[in-house]
């Protein structure tokens, strides 16, 4: 298919997304959610995390280690963003009490750092008082570039409180060269991404060589120093790459992961966990998927034709 045309849906897919009239639309009418659910349903673990777990057990038993997020971002109120808590705080209490391989991943904007940093700080604060009871990990995501500050700044100060806490870098941005300074000098794991969002110009790199080289400096820094990395990228060229550095600077297995999302290139994941790495699948769930799907669909255009394919199908 024509590359100019793929750019072109990109782009749209990326601008629907980030439209909260759009996805309210789509939201509130049932035909709509009905129909693009399905789109959506090869992505997601479930609607509950009751089905998420059952996913997350039979990937346990596959020799998968596995994250979950309760899907959701940019919460409005403060009722919202409590409730969110309160579900992540069900997350860890299944993941303790049914001895699941799993962490927890979650948007700052989800547990109200859009309304005030004191309340995503408070929320945070509790989810990870529980999350310690089990050595349970959370790896905090990277959002858009107007959050990058305040995201940063709640993962530093919550990592002067608790351990087991990770934050997610975006190679694409410019700022990261910094960022990850700042950040490398704490313990916490570092999932290194290249980046979802539409960003205003000049502040990151399109996706290329330029920026798989870049990625893959900062995994190598990681790697060399055994820093607890993850490896998020189904970029296949990248993850061969990436073994060859894990032979060369000897990691211990227990500081790196290969990490998925649920759903997309499932065949490269089994096979470098088939070759003895550690291998995660991210899951997630919930109602608000829209942004989620149009960000798989933007990221690789072709998965419209599957999509597509999902609704007509089902
Ligand atoms: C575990 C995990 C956590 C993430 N957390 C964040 C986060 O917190 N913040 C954030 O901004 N981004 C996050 N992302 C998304 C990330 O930034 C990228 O947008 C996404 O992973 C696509 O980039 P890529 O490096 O995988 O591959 P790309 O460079 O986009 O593509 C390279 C190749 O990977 C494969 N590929 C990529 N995407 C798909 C797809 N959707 N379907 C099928 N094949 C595909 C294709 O073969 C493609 O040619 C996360 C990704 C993962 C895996």
């Amino acid at each position: 298919m024509d590359e100019a045309l793929l750019k072109q849906i990109s782009t749209g897919l990326r601008k629907a997304a980030l439209n909260q009239e759009t996805k309210a639309y789509i939201l509130s009418n049932p035909i709509l959610f009905n129909t693009l659910k399905k789109a959506a349903d090869r992505y997601i673990g479930g609607d509950t995390l009751t089905e998420t777990i059952d996913k997350v057990k039979a990937q346990n038993k596959n020799g998968f280690k596995c994250s979950i997020e309760f899907m959701g971002e940019s919460t409005r109120t403060e009722e919202h963003a409590n409730e969110a808590r309160i579900e992540f705080l069900e997350i860890c209490k299944a993941i303790k009490s049914q001895g699941l391989n799993a962490t927890v991943s979650l948007d700052l904007s989800h547990i109200g750092l859009s309304i005030s940093e004191d309340l995503c700080f408070n929320n945070l604060d509790l989810i990870c008082r529980e999350a310690a009871t089990g050595d349970i990990e959370i790896i905090i995501s990277a959002e858009d570039t107007e959050r990058t500050d305040a995201v940063l700044k709640t993962y530093i100060d919550i990592s002067k409180i608790h351990q087991h806490v990770g934050i997610t870098l975006q190679a694409y941005l410019f700022r990261t060269k910094d960022d990850f300074e700042n950040v490398v000098k704490l313990n916490g794991r570092i999932r290194m991404v290249k980046g979802a969002f539409e960003t205003p110009s000049g502040l990151s790199l399109s996706r290329g060589e330029e920026l798989d080289n870049l990625y893959l400096g900062y995994v190598k820094k990681l790697l060399s120093k055994n820093h607890l990395c993850s490896i998020a990228t189904h970029d296949q060229s990248i993850q061969q790459e990436v073994k060859k550095m894990i032979q060369i600077y000897n990691v211990k297995s227990n500081s790196y992961e290969f990490e998925s999302l649920f759903g997309i290139q499932t065949q490269q994941l089994q096979d470098l966990k088939d070759e003895g790495h550690p291998a995660k699948i991210y899951f997630v769930y919930g109602k608000e998927w829209y942004l989620y799907l149009c960000n798989r669909l933007a990221e690789y255009p072709l998965n419209v034709f599957q999509a597509l394919n999902d609704i007509l199908r089902a």
